[in-house]
């Protein structure tokens, strides 16, 4: 049985609110770079970006503009630590705005789980630059963490059993929008 945990609306609010939460942590949008993890993170990272900019940026430069030097992406395939014991897809590109030196790095990813994605990209992370600090936003925390990793950002806490599994589908890569879990 799939259960809906977030409509549309539901996932545009919390992506909103992420955003403001992140401006306010950084004290705005300054040295701010927004990365994503492939392949839905880089559409939530896009988003917030968008949004991000749209808050800070109604004066100078269109607020489009101001996403793209924003955003990027952030592939962490090579950098997995079951590399081995899960044949790979093909890693997406590597794709960052600017230098992360000296920037606060926000990963962006759909569902916290283990936590090992997010080490392997703090482990990508270091081969590009030295930031100035890393956070980690998450569409959804599911629980069940096997590292000392947290989201600083989290759309929605979900706990879930381990035979769960939590979709998420967004209208850019799906066609349609929603968060659903379900006995997998
Ligand atoms: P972790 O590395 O923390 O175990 O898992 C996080 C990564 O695997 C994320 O990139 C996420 O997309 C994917 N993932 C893990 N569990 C789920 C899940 O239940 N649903 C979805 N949609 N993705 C998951
Ligand atoms: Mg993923």
């Amino acid at each position: 049985m799939e259960r809906i945990v977030l409509q549309r609306a539901d996932i545009t609010r919390a992506l909103t609110r992420i955003s403001h939460e992140i401006l306010e942590s950084n004290r705005g949008i300054a040295d701010l770079v927004i990365l994503g993890i492939p392949t839905r993170g880089v559409v939530l990272a896009q988003r917030i970006a968008a949004i991000v900019a749209g808050i800070e940026g109604s004066q100078a430069q269109d607020p489009s503009s101001r996403a793209d030097a924003l955003v990027g992406s952030l592939d962490v395939t090579m950098y997995r630590d079951d590399l081995r014991r899960n044949p790979t897809r093909a890693p997406a590109p590597t794709q960052v705005p600017r230098s992360i030196d000296g920037a606060t790095v926000v990963l962006v990813d759909d569902v916290l789980f283990s936590g090992r994605t997010v080490r392997a990209a703090l482990d990508a992370l270091s081969d590009l630059g030295r930031p100035r600090a890393v956070r980690l936003a998450a569409l959804v925390d599911r629980g069940h963490r096997e590292l000392p990793i947290r989201a600083d950002f989290v759309g929605k806490n979900m706990p879930s059993s381990l035979s769960e599994r939590i979709n998420v589908r967004l209208d850019e890569i799906d066609g349609d929008e929603y968060v659903s879990i379900e006995e997998s």
